[in-house]
């Protein structure tokens, strides 16, 4: 870093707060430019002297915040001063009466919202499942605060590289986890991209970069493409007298190529829909209908239409507010490509979010604002959820995220009135959704007139009438088929609420025989029995009491044998088995991972969700029970055991001292040739020397797939393998895979 004086910091400054009053210029009048001029004067006074890790002024933060707010998720005035003032009360002297003093009571109460959050979580330490979702809590004040909070994230995402890299990936994991699935839910398309490329860039360097080469590498191909499909399309939208629009390709991001090769089991080259084509019309509201089914007629002329894969969010949105038209049609040379239909105004809401658009608009548009109720709904639904003392916070993001990626189905009520469920909800999801007293009393419904089970899966069109009987009520059974976290949320406070009902007859049964028995119920004597039967809390030994599944005759006698003899024993099979996985460990696999800033020795596991290798990205991950396991950074499981599990992670990186083979997989298909086995087995073990444990070979219709179990020493050679394998004529890939 070189040292910079006082008036390049204040150039710098004043550079950025003018770009900042540059994007904000049409929406703020006179009195919030004022407003925002004084916000600014007063984060710049307040932040003055402190520096961001990349050792620019600090101040430059906030201004790039309020910049993305503003410029990215189009919030007014009140979102930039909040912006602005976001880390004021947390890192400076500035309180919120002084807030509210210059202000008034929205915005220090936006920033008391702000502060409350980056409280809880800041950089420096991980969220928890529980301050998520405190956070989501905050939607039910204002979105603006979560808004805020998402712009604030994404540029410190923007600017990630200047944190220590165990900072990185755990700051890129918690993005992927929960800020790019929020920023999904309020419909910020392009900064979900975003948040999930970068965050990607972070965890998953290696495949990142070799994506992103990949697509420069074939960008002109592309272009070249895009030109040849759109001239005719334009040329007839013209003639039939539209001139407003605009059209281009878009290439997919990073993240979500990456997800096609991992869900679909192929290589970059095989996935076909790089890039989506994509029309904005600019037309007044009422013709908007009209003129992207015009558009779509257009297009479906010159170029054959997949009826699979017709959307219509036009004429029904998306419960994010998402509106557009999607089709795949067939393109020159037998490409499928996507073709997106939208005009400027749904444009804006697919890229900056609904919520900035309707709810949030400050003046005029704020009228018409309200006719617009989805997002309403959808906050008052997770309100609900949330208020609900029984939820637990993990479920609850586990649920969040189902809600979110799932897509949606509209059925209807008996009435006509139009219902949004994700797909694969159940009649018993739809009873939920109309009244927790229809769903806990559900006994069937009528779909379409016919009678169906409560585990019936609804289909888009569906009208349900839901049959209720006085005498129903929630079995675990229900949870096997609802999907919709309102209805599971509700049905497990009901179990519960039934368990602690008949705990409380186990306790009275429990306490009633110990006294028979002339023992007292002591606070150890308890934990003693929640050992021995491996019970987590006195609700379940309770329960099991109510439901006779405990012997009497056995606590008997084991009180008698002293109580402290079961953890004793315990204790001491724990130490042996622990003597015989060290001395397996120091025989194979010692030394060969270090921990920590120092390089610290410790004992580990290898993770068998996805066997790493030397030479992979790893971490290591403390485990209750089972010592220190280490996970590739690519790991499926890793950003949710970073984000909720953050204080578990240990660095760990590969010591390169001793040569050890492990076994991994590699996956190759190929024409079934007579003879490409062999030629398989010969690279493999003649050509590279490789110990191959087993290959299974599955053939049908000339195409095989082949598994292939080797031992190799790192990544190094097994891409060399790989790349060897890649070169046999009639291989069309070859891949690691792990178990
Ligand atoms: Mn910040």
């Amino acid at each position: 870093m070189t040292a910079v004086s006082p008036e390049q910091d204040k150039k710098l400054i004043l550079n950025a707060y003018r770009q900042l009053m540059r994007c904000s210029e049409a929406k703020a009048d006179k009195r919030s430019k004022k407003r925002i001029r004084r916000a600014f004067e007063m984060a710049n006074e307040a932040h003055s002297g402190m520096r961001r890790k990349s050792g620019e002024p600090y101040i430059l933060h906030p201004i790039a915040v309020a910049k993305i707010a503003s410029k990215e998720i189009g919030l007014g005035p009140v979102g930039i001063i909040c912006a602005l003032l976001h880390d004021t009360v947390e890192d400076t002297e500035l309180t919120f009466e002084d807030i509210e003093r210059a202000f008034d009571s929205q915005i220090s109460s936006i920033v008391n919202g702000l502060t409350k959050i980056s409280g809880i979580f800041d950089l420096e330490n991980s969220i928890q499942a529980e301050n998520f979702r405190k956070l989501i809590l905050t939607l039910a004040d204002d979105v603006r605060v979560i808004l805020v909070k998402i712009a604030d994230r994404l540029h410190n995402m923007r600017t990630l590289v200047s944190m220590p890299e165990h900072k990185q990936v755990r700051i890129a994991s918690e993005t992927k986890f929960l800020y790019a699935p929020l920023a999904h839910r309020l419909g910020l398309y392009a900064i979900k991209s975003e948040l999930e490329d970068l965050s990607m860039k972070y965890t998953d360097r290696e495949t990142y970069q070799g994506i992103a080469k990949k697509l420069a590498a074939t960008k002109v191909e592309r272009a070249k493409y895009v030109k040849e499909f759109v001239k005719p399309i334009k040329a007839s939208l013209k003639n039939e007298g539209l001139h407003n629009f605009t059209i281009a390709g878009r290439p997919k991001s990073i993240y979500s190529i990456q997800n096609k090769i991992h869900k679909k089991k192929v290589e970059f080259e095989e996935v076909y829909d790089l890039f989506a084509i994509r029309i904005v019309i600019d037309c007044p509201r009422e013709d908007e209908k009209a003129l992207c089914w015009k558009a779509y007629s257009i297009i479906t002329d010159h170029y054959v239409p997949n009826p699979d894969r017709l959307r219509d969010w036009v004429s029904t949105p998306k419960a994010n507010g998402y509106e557009s038209l999607h089709t795949t049609v067939m393109g020159p040379g037998g490409k499928w490509v996507e073709v997106q239909i939208r005009t400027s105004r749904m444009d804006e809401i697919a890229e900056k979010g609904f919520a900035a658009h309707w709810k949030y608009k400050e003046g005029e548009a704020k009228k018409e604002a309200t006719k617009d109720g989805a997002l309403d709904d959808w906050l008052n639904r997770i309100r609900e959820t949330l208020t609900n003392p029984e939820s637990d916070a993990l479920d609850f993001i586990h649920n969040f995220k189902l809600d979110l990626y799932q897509d949606e189905i509209y059925v209807f009520t008996p009435k006509g009135e139009l219902k949004i469920l994700p797909q694969g909800a159940s009649t018993l999801d739809f009873a939920f959704d109309i009244h927790t007293d229809i769903g806990a009393k559900c006994i069937g419904a009528k779909v379409n007139h016919k009678l169906v089970p409560l585990s019936h899966k609804l289909a888009n069109g569906d009208q349900i009438e839901i049959i209720t009987s006085k005498k129903q009520k929630p079995n675990e059974d229900w949870l096997k088929f609802t999907t919709t976290s309102k209805a599971r949320t509700k049905i497990k406070s009901a179990l519960k609420e039934e368990k602690r009902r008949i705990a409380g007859d186990g306790k009275e049964i429990l306490f009633r025989k110990l006294k028979q028995l002339k023992l007292n119920p002591t606070n150890e004597f308890l934990n003693d029995l929640l050992a021995h039967y491996k019970l987590s809390d006195v609700l379940d030994l309770y329960f099991q009491v109510a439901n006779r599944d405990l012997n009497m005759e056995e606590i008997k006698r084991l009180e008698i044998k002293s109580n402290r003899v079961v953890f004793k024993k315990n204790i001491e099979e724990h130490i042996e088995s622990k003597k015989i996985r060290d001395t397996e460990i120091n025989k194979k696999e010692s030394d060969l991972l270090l921990f920590g800033d120092f390089g610290d020795k410790m004992d580990y596991t290898m993770a068998k969700c996805c066997s790493p290798i030397p030479g992979d990205d790893v971490f290591g991950f403390v485990t209750i029970g089972q010592g220190i396991k280490i996970h590739r950074k690519n790991c499926p499981n890793a950003s949710s055991m970073i984000a909720n599990y953050g204080y578990r992670v240990i660095k760990t990186k590969w010591s390169q001292k001793k040569k050890i083979a492990f076994l991994t997989g590699v996956r190759v298909t190929g024409l079934d040739d007579i003879g490409v086995i062999q030629k398989i087995t010969n690279v493999i073990s003649s050509d590279l020397k490789v110990n191959m444990r087993s290959i299974s070979i599955d053939a049908s219709e000339g195409i095989f797939k082949g598994h292939i179990m080797v031992f190799v020493d790192d990544t190094k050679q097994l891409d060399k393998l790989i790349k060897k394998l890649k070169k046999i004529e009639g291989i069309l890939s070859a891949n690691r895979f792990d178990s």
